[in-house]
């Protein structure tokens, strides 16, 4: 069969490649998304949606932002982040900007469904998974299981196992740069406050969190996560911990005596930010999870997967207008890139390290931020 062509192919609808997507919609380029899932689908996650996700989209057309406010009129509104200490003491941090909480089903689809109201030349190809992929002068080539298509230039969205990630860059997991993190949903949990996103450093379990993510409704996102190297050195089971904790932790098991578990418990690598990978090269870019952008002291990577794929976007309109697709052309955009998140995410790397396995610095700190608003002030950047 002769393989579809077109300007752009975009592997992956998640937040990076929607994003992408409605950051092209007025410059008329024929684009093809691929997904190897069908819309609604679930992706293991937090469910916290940062406040830069509706930055990202007020930044396209303050349309898409409007979109984005009536969505969550009806869904959670977050105010901040309760932190609990490794000695078992909390505060509460106040966003500037309060953030919401949505599950991935239905957030991914409402940025799937912007995309098909708002971007003409798009053809949405769900069900095609993305297998080989290689670039040469002439043109990008992607095998899928629904045939071959061409293209002048891809961007890799496809998560955190990327296949584009993998051949075009020669991508491979360190796990200094990497949480392992399990996920589940829960119905009533007691003492919870629904609009405060509760973050639990256990002193056996760092560097890491147990989380507790309210979604409205009476509804929970619970879940436990930790760096990928201190998993491997200290073996620990992310799964049995994490039932273990709900079981034996003595604040958590009273507040889930009630509780009923509505989801199985699902794992999920993280790939984060804190060093510079290769994202970009001849005809290609990688966004979101598939270049490594999550925040290692948070695990947040909404919010930089849809910044990545709009910078992506506006390479691809230089691309087109200047008719070059070289590497050393597109490493605009890996510069550009780098040169907004990378100072952030490596003092962010550098925060897990120095400060998550010693809880007593944890907790130390903690105290600090708590009793002085100009730390709060800086503090609040990473929450
Ligand atoms: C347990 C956990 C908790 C998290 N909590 C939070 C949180 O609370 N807040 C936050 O901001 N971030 C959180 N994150 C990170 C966040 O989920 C990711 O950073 C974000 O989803 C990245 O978006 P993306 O578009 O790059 O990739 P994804 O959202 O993973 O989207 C990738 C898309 O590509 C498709 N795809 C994959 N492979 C192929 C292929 N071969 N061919 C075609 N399509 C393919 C997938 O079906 C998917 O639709 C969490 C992550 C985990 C694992």
């Amino acid at each position: 069969m002769k393989p579809k062509h077109f300007d752009v192919l975009i592997a992956g609808a998640g937040p990076a490649g929607t994003a992408c997507a409605l950051a092209l919609k007025s410059s008329g380029l024929k684009i093809a998304i691929v997904d190897k899932a069908k819309f609604p689908r679930d992706k293991v996650c937090g469910d916290a949606i940062p406040t830069n996700a509706l930055r990202v989209l007020k930044n396209i057309d303050s349309n898409l932002a409007e979109d984005f406010k009536t969505y969550f009129n009806e869904k959670n509104t977050i105010r901040g982040s309760r932190l609990i200490s490794p000695s078992r003491n909390f505060f509460d941090l106040e966003f500037v900007n309060s953030g919401h909480a949505a599950t991935r089903l239905n957030f991914d689809n409402f940025l799937f469904q912007l995309v098909k109201k708002n971007v003409p030349s798009v053809s949405l190809f769900e069900n095609c998974e993305l297998k080989n992929v290689s670039t040469n002068d002439i043109c990008v080539t992607a095998e899928t299981t629904t045939g071959t298509f061409t293209a002048d230039v891809i961007v890799g969205c496809d998560g955190a196992h990327a296949t584009t990630a993998k051949q075009l860059s020669g991508f491979k997991v360190d796990k200094r740069f990497y949480i392992g993190a399990v996920r589940s949903y829960y119905k009533n949990i007691s003492d919870a406050d629904d609009e405060l996103l509760e973050l639990h450093f256990l002193k056996d379990y760092m560097p890491g969190y147990f989380w507790i993510f309210p979604l409205g409704n009476n509804l929970y996102n619970v879940g436990f996560g930790m760096a990928s190297d201190q998993v491997g050195i200290r073996k620990v089971n992310l799964r049995e911990s994490f039932h273990k904790i709900i079981a034996q932790d003595k604040i958590l098991n009273s507040r889930f005596k009630n509780a009923i578990k509505t989801d199985d418990t699902i794992g999920f690598g993280l790939p984060c930010g804190g060093r510079k990978l290769k994202i970009s090269g001849k005809r290609f870019m990688l966004c979101g999870d598939a270049a490594s952008l999550i925040n290692p002291a948070t695990g947040e990577g909404i919010g930089n997967a849809m910044i990545s794929g709009r910078l992506a976007a506006f390479q691809i309109i230089k691309c087109f207008a200047n008719k070059n697709f070289t590497a050393s052309f597109i490493k605009n955009y890996e510069v550009e890139l780098y040169g907004k998140l990378y100072k952030d995410l490596r003092i962010q790397h550098m925060l897990q390290k120095v400060a998550g396995n010693r809880p007593w610095l944890v907790n130390f700190a903690l105290n600090q931020v708590s009793k002085h608003e100009f730390i709060r002030e800086r503090v609040r950047k990473f929450f």
